[in-house]
């Protein structure tokens, strides 16, 4: 049997046209389970040909609606047609554009420069459709630029992609998403400032390519959340970014932060993550250590421990644990000082154990005293940023980057993360980092399309 697919368009001043799009044939006869249905090969030769005859009458319809002047009516002539390439998920389409001159009784001005105009160009400033390229720069930035190319080439009619394609199209995404902020800063964003702001900040490294001189570069992913904003995620290197103040600044607007508004930062350790957002806003903000990342280091002392008592039968084993409860507890009512003693007396147990077996426990004792030691480092390097967890918890207030750390994964490691091999450079994985965010928070599609 045949099937003939056609389309037909319908102009708004009622003309009808027919387009012949394609004819399948299929056995019924001696017919195979390949027979049924479209297959992805015919999908996409049907689909390109429905793309090209859209086009060539759309175009036709908003050309001809442009030649009428929109100040004085006029039926304006074409003044040439030109041949333009359209790049769209669905194929490369080459159409006829016909450009208008301009009218004798627009004022004049810059336009007069001109004689004729392209009513395309306006609504395709550069050849590509917003669906093509959005799809090219979030699959640039979920997948390697190679595998991305990979499944658009397999999967739809469009034109030949290779990874240096999808690499400059996400170069392109990923600026345009930082101008576009800078100029939607400047627009007058009519709601109100957020009265408070809680930043989650997280870092990765990422393997640099060789010629950079150095083996690894931070990556920073932070999350920015307020009470009845969207929340608003952002990865930044700060070597890679042209001005990396800016680029935190701007993320603090988008998320309703604005002078005055206060700021609490919540992250591991690193002193240079609070410091980059004190920069960035001019301003002092809370810096509070996160309990995520205490939590992990006294589990430590605590298996390390657990370790060590299981070598022998010890009746001490319960007051051990009993003291790493109370050491837990310490910190997360933020009586440091206490659990500065109570970490004190971990060191000394752990000696002491190792001083009654006789070296049978040499390993145990020393991993247990060397993540006792870390936990204890930790506090105090970060005394300052320390407070009472249980009190912020009980009034509904974050304690934890946890949630950050997913963005980890989700903006960092899974594209760049060290298993995966591949080197970047530092402003390769800012671009990357910008787009991955822009993707999870569905940024991607309005601002940086509105722009190009
Ligand atoms: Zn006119």
């Amino acid at each position: 049997m045949k099937f003939r697919i056609k389309l037909e368009t319908e102009f708004s001043w009622g003309e009808t046209r027919s387009h012949e799009i394609n004819t399948l044939e299929r056995r019924t006869v001696d017919a195979s389970n390949e027979d049924l249905g479209l297959c992805l090969a015919e999908a996409k030769s049907v689909l390109k040909e429905i793309q090209r005859a859209l086009l060539q009458d759309q175009v036709e319809e908003i050309s001809e609606i442009a030649r009428v002047c929109r100040f004085c009516g006029t039926y304006l002539p074409v003044h040439d047609r030109r041949q333009r390439r359209i790049d769209t998920l669905f194929g490369r389409v080459t159409i006829e554009a016909p450009r208008v001159r301009i009218c004798m009784c627009e004022p004049p001005g810059l336009p007069m420069l001109k004689v004729a105009h392209s009513p395309l160009t306006r609504l395709l400033p550069d050849n590509a459709t917003p669906e093509l390229r959005r799809l090219q720069a979030e699959l640039g930035a979920r997948h390697s630029f190679r595998e991305a190319a990979r499944l658009l080439n397999e999967l739809t009619p469009c034109t030949k992609q290779n990874h240096v394609t999808i690499r400059n199209r996400l170069a392109t995404t990923a600026d345009n998403l930082v101008s576009d902020e800078r100029s939607a800063a400047s627009e007058t964003d009519q709601r109100p400032k957020s009265p408070d702001i809680t930043m989650f900040l997280d870092s990765a490294y990422v393997r640099s390519r060789p010629e950079y001189q150095r083996r690894n570069f931070e990556l920073i992913v932070g999350s920015i959340e307020s009470k009845g904003r969207e929340k608003r995620r952002f990865g930044l290197s700060v070597i890679g970014a042209d001005n990396p103040r800016d680029y935190l600044r701007r993320n603090l607007e988008a998320a309703g932060w604005r002078d005055g508004t206060a700021v609490t930062v919540l992250s591991d350790g690193d002193p240079a993550l609070p410091r980059l957002v004190r920069d960035a806003t001019g301003a002092e903000i809370n810096h509070i250590l996160d309990w995520w990342h205490i939590s992990i280091r006294i589990r430590h002392v605590e298996t390390t421990f657990q370790t060590l008592f299981s070598l022998f039968e010890d009746p001490e084993g319960l007051a051990v644990k009993k003291l790493v409860q109370n050491l837990r507890w310490c910190i997360w009512h933020g009586q440091t000082a206490r659990a500065l003693d109570a970490i004190e007396e971990l060191f000394r147990i752990g000696l002491h154990v190792r001083s009654q077996t006789f070296g049978r426990t040499n390993d145990a004792v020393f991993s247990a005293v060397s993540r006792t030691m870390e936990l204890q480092t930790y506090l105090q390097y970060n005394r300052a940023a320390l407070v009472d967890y249980g009190h912020r918890r009980r009034n509904g207030k974050p304690v934890s980057t946890s949630r950050a750390e997913g963005l980890v994964n989700d903006v960092a490691n899974a594209r760049m993360g060290k298993k995966r091999r591949m080197r970047w450079s530092p402003q390769g994985a800012h671009r990357v980092a910008t787009v991955r965010a822009a993707v999870l928070d569905g940024r991607l599609g309005e601002g940086q399309l509105r722009a190009a």
